[in-house]
């Protein structure tokens, strides 16, 4: 599979009548593909994938979920965000090869961190060589694996959300404001759930839901340990929502998992969508459906107004950045 196949099928989706937009933009400034089934009323939940450069089977099979609930009408008295590939950039370094990489500069800069090799099927980060889901601002840099320079995989950062795929899955959460978010990611057919610091109502809530997923998958429930700064961290943390990561296909199968585990990976999650809408919809009315908005709403001003922050002193970074290395591509 090329980049621009991967890209085709997210677009296809146009064809049957779903509605694409952009939930924000990757570094080498690509439009991050998401789209939106169900009710724009009620609650709304999210799910994300390809956030690794390897695993973007996952992003496949968000088309799939997508097209099937939106053709099938299935999602009624709320809505599910679908963001299909939060790392582009890295993901077509995988697909294409370095040869995808137009600036010399970047592509041995990218060579040397890949220990010279030009095989680049195995890498996780994005372009800057950083890991995105060991980006986000939760407990970040605490995580055993986590390293401290530009790496294929598990470099966390210079600083926690310097990236621009980071700033924009998290500014587009605030956003859209959603109940419970899941993660897809490759491999090993486990479901992780909760962070540390989690009230014991919130940890009992959340392995209940992820008890539930693990009943309709078969995958275990496992709760995370000495990993720190990925999405779901943050949106327990930050936003206080359940939050999980699927880890989707075999663990014997080889990086990056292709095509033709699809169908089964598919089989295994298709029904994951609506029953997180569900739950995510059981847990509001618990605590007071209305209430919950009201405060909800809050909030979202309250994270709008500090992704504005961000996003300001981010952009003075990068024009001091630009400024001190205008070779910089
Ligand atoms: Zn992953």
């Amino acid at each position: 599979m090329t980049y621009q196949e991967l890209i085709n099928k997210i677009v296809a989706l146009q064809d049957d009548g779903l509605e694409l937009f952009n939930a924000g933009k990757s570094v080498l400034g690509k439009n991050l593909l998401a789209t939106h089934v169900g009710d724009y009323s009620g609650v709304q939940i999210l799910i994300q994938a390809g956030i690794h450069a390897r695993e973007y089977i996952t992003s496949l099979l968000l088309v799939e979920m997508a097209r099937n609930l939106y053709l099938n009408d299935l999602v009624k008295g709320g809505g599910i965000y679908f963001v299909f590939l939060v790392d582009p950039d890295g993901a077509e370094l995988v697909l294409d090869g370095i040869n995808s990489v137009g600036c010399e500069i970047t592509r041995n800069y990218l060579i040397s961190a890949n220990n010279g090799s030009l095989d680049f099927s195995q890498y996780k980060a994005n372009i800057n060589l950083v890991d995105l889901n060991t980006n986000f601002n939760a407990n970040w840099g605490g995580g055993s694996q986590n390293v401290f320079c530009p790496a294929t995989e598990d470099f966390v950062g210079f600083y926690p959300e310097s990236e621009r795929e980071v700033h924009s899955l998290i500014n587009f959460t605030l956003q859209t404001r959603p109940l419970l978010t899941i993660s897809y990611h490759t491999k090993g057919n486990v479901i992780y759930y909760g962070f540390e610091g989690m009230t014991s109502e919130n940890l009992i809530r959340d392995q209940s839901i992820g008890e539930s997923f693990s009943e309709l998958t078969g995958y275990p429930l496992i709760f995370t340990e000495n990993s720190t700064g990925g999405y779901k961290d943050w949106c327990i943390q930050t936003l206080k929502i359940p939050a999980y990561t699927f880890e989707v296909g075999n663990e014997n199968l080889p990086h990056p998992i292709g095509e033709e585990s699809l169908p089964e990976i598919y089989a295994k999650n298709k029904d994951i969508p609506l029953l997180a809408l569900q739950k995510a919809k059981e847990y509001a009315n618990q605590i007071d459906f209305a209430l919950h908005f009201m405060q909800n709403k809050v909030k979202g001003e309250k994270y709008e107004s500090n992704a504005k922050g961000y996003y300001s002193r981010l952009q003075s970074r990068i024009d001091r950045r630009s400024s001190n290395r205008s070779s910089y591509c």
